[in-house]
């Protein structure tokens, strides 16, 4: 048990020359490992549900930046947008709306990221090119004054194929460069989250600026 403190200065220093943001997801993992690694320096983290998120923040330093990373279901914002500073995982007009409910609430204005669906592997999660492009020309959008959108996040298939995973983070990036001339009152995307523990290299040579790094940092989850 415990942190990979070699691991992660590596890290660190690799994402710091690149001018890439770490995340350190930090789900399943105990607070007293959150605490050693941001002991270290590290104030992003990652938690993939709401349940665990909630738990673990009174627990940890207020400055602390906490990250949703995981499929967040839209009954379930209200618990965590009080303090949560980026949303990545967001696919519908309907979680936006919410999310700008609750960040309403709390005087707020609360980031996203918009996910895309780029893996070959069948999943509920993430929006197609062209719904991108629908819900970021909606015409509901601008009125969503408590939201912003900074940004795309995806995964790519878990496989040991580079070229498969390369050609994934490629479309993401066209996506996203596509798309970076848009700027209305609450969306401008300069924030693009791909690339984890086996796949952080290839997305980072393919335009990364977000890592999500779990088990490098904290070792295998069960
Ligand atoms: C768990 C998770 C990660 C981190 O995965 P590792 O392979 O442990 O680095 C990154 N992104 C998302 C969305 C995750 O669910």
């Amino acid at each position: 048990m415990g942190i990979n403190k070699t691991a992660y200065q590596e890290i660190q220093s690799f994402c710091s020359q690149k001018h890439v943001t770490l995340v350190a997801v930090s789900k399943t993992k105990p607070v007293a490992d959150i605490q050693a690694l941001y002991d270290m320096g590290q104030r992003d983290f990652g938690e993939n549900y709401v349940q665990e998120l909630v738990e673990k923040q009174p627990q940890l330093p207020a400055d602390i930046r906490w990250h949703f990373i995981g499929h967040l279901q839209s009954n379930k914002v209200k618990y965590i947008a009080s303090f949560v500073h980026l949303i990545h995982g967001v696919d519908s007009l309907k979680l936006l709306k919410e999310i700008n409910k609750q960040a309403a609430k709390h005087n707020r204005v609360i980031h996203v990221l918009l996910q895309v669906h780029i893996a070959k592997e069948e999943t509920k999660f993430g929006l197609d090119g062209s719904e991108l492009a629908e819900l970021l020309n909606h015409p509901e959008l601008p009125a969503l004054q408590n939201i912003r959108i900074i940004g795309l996040m995806g995964m790519a298939s878990f496989s040991d194929d580079e070229e498969l995973v390369r050609s994934e983070f490629k479309s993401l990036k066209a996506l996203f460069d596509e798309h970076a001339s848009l700027s209305t009152i609450n969306c401008q995307l300069s924030t693009l989250s791909m690339g984890m523990s086996g796949d952080y290299q290839i997305a980072i040579e393919e335009g990364s600026n977000m890592v999500r790094i779990g088990s490098l940092l904290f070792g295998a989850r069960i």
